[in-house]
């Protein structure tokens, strides 16, 4: 029988400002428990709140990059609940005036996941379980916070995943938060049911999910799950989940409340305020966005896949178009990174570290030699490798006895001596292993001490060994 999945994205992200929402604490990620708080983030009586107009920024910037409405009116209200991380019984967020609403996060197949709104809030206190005891560390509470509602618009596991993921980088590209899922600044809520002839289900929420790949998986579990009531001829319960990764199941947390029980209403101590163009205008204007430099690779000749697998990393586009104007060729130079720089640096940060710090001139000079015929891609990979591990430039561990080059006759001869080197490698291939070309590889590397271009080799073998 067919379900069809239909699922909303609610997320929750950090901003990068350096103090909280309503105070001036700071917001610095991993200081010991409860010293970056005082009597307005732990909602002491009488202690007021005092907006911080650099979150309304980051909100806009939010909103912007979202292809959102900006709201020319906005309010807090009041959300009220009890729970030992929000001290003073109600959450400081927004209810019917939102900062944006509208816009959408586009996917990679065109197809456009709506955003119903963006709103302000201040994140809660954080629990720690420990030896069968509960802590509670407040330096978390007040820090800013945007929700981003997604419409019901998400049909896949895969679309959740990569909505999960361009959102991230959207945010990061215009520098509203750094979006890190394992410290929490960014968690995701995950709302499912499954719809039969139109027919829509139950939909249950999968709580505080904090990484793409664990999301997919999570959204798979879940809508099998309630595939199987359904099938079963049971009905799916109105309920809030959380996925289980040791088991791969979600498993029940408490009945969800409706938006009746919150009891929302105006927060009395900050003024309804007005969001002038000037104050928008004000938040700045966004950088090149992850979907126009991913275009931007692609026409200076890079592949789609490479585009995508560099185009995850902020710093990148300043490194990579640096290199281009110091004379690299775009796809060359995007292969040695994707490559050679992405194995030897395998984590994110190092990566960010990498384009931050690597001068763009001396990366475009080593892609150069090896375009240039002066060197092969086998010794400009070990150069990298050296410069990485051991720092220093380019020139440090290139010698003019590499930069001589090899010409065309040169290699040829190096071709002509590793066929002969190997008959039965040369037969294997000439009898159809065409696998069997690599065996010459190793041959011409040693022989040319790594100057040797491997793909240049490769089409005069092919060549060579033609019957
Ligand atoms: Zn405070
Ligand atoms: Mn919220």
């Amino acid at each position: 029988m067919n379900y069809r999945i239909v699922s909303g994205i609610e997320t929750h992200i950090e901003l990068s400002t350096k103090s909280k929402i309503f105070c001036g604490c700071s917001t610095r990620f991993g200081a010991p428990p409860n010293t970056q708080c005082c009597p307005v983030c732990t909602g002491q009586p009488g202690a007021l709140p005092s907006l911080n107009m650099r979150a309304v920024q980051l909100g806009i910037r939010a909103g912007l990059a979202l292809h959102c409405r900006i709201s020319p009116r906005m309010r807090f209200d009041r959300k009220n609940y009890f729970y030992s991380d929000l001290p003073k019984g109600y959450q400081i967020t927004q209810y019917d005036l939102p900062l944006c609403t509208g816009g959408y996060v586009q996917l990679e197949s065109g197809r456009r996941i709506r955003i119903e709104r963006v709103h302000l809030e201040e994140d809660a206190g954080k629990l720690i379980h420990q030896n069968g005891s509960t802590y509670i560390d407040y330096n978390r509470s007040g820090v800013p916070l945007i929700e981003v509602v997604s419409m019901p618009d998400i049909s896949s596991p895969q679309e959740a995943r990569e909505y999960v993921e361009q959102l991230q980088l959207i945010m990061r590209y215009a520098g509203v938060s750094d979006c890190r899922m394992q410290e929490g600044s960014m968690r995701c809520d995950i709302n499912i049911s499954l719809v039969k002839d139109g027919e829509a289900g139950t939909r249950t929420e999968i709580k505080n999910m904090n990484s793409p790949a664990y999301i997919a998986r999570a959204m798979q579990a879940e809508a099998e799950r309630q595939r199987k009531i359904l099938l079963g001829g049971g009905r799916v319960e109105r309920a809030t989940l959380r996925y289980d990764e040791a088991s791969g199941r979600t498993v029940p947390m408490r009945l969800k409340e409706g938006a009746e029980d919150y009891r929302y209403f105006p927060e009395p101590d900050l003024p309804e305020i007005t969001i002038s163009r000037q104050f928008t205008e004000s938040a700045g204007a966004l950088p090149e966005m992850p979907h126009e430099r991913f275009e931007r690779h692609i026409s200076l000749g890079v592949s789609a896949n490479n585009a995508r697998i560099l185009c995850r990393y902020v710093a990148e586009g300043a490194f990579f178009y640096g290199c281009v104007e110091h004379g690299a060729d775009a796809a060359k130079c995007s292969n040695l990174i994707a490559g050679t720089v992405f194995a030897l640096i395998t984590d994110d940060d190092g990566r960010e570290e990498f384009f931050k710090n690597f001068p763009p001139e001396d990366f475009a000079r080593l892609v150069r030699a090896v375009t240039d015929g002066k060197i092969g891609t086998t010794l400009a990979q070990g150069v990298l490798e050296k410069v990485i591990t051991r720092g220093g430039a380019v020139g440090d561990y290139l010698t003019a006895q590499d930069m001589r080059g090899i010409d065309d006759e040169e290699l040829r001869e190096l071709c002509r001596a590793a066929v002969a080197a190997d008959p039965v490698a040369a037969a294997d291939y000439r009898a159809g292993k065409l696998k069997a070309i690599g065996a010459f590889f190793g041959y011409i590397k040693r022989a040319s001490e790594g100057r040797a271009d491997i793909p240049a080799a490769e089409a005069i073998l092919k060549e060579l060994l033609k019957n």
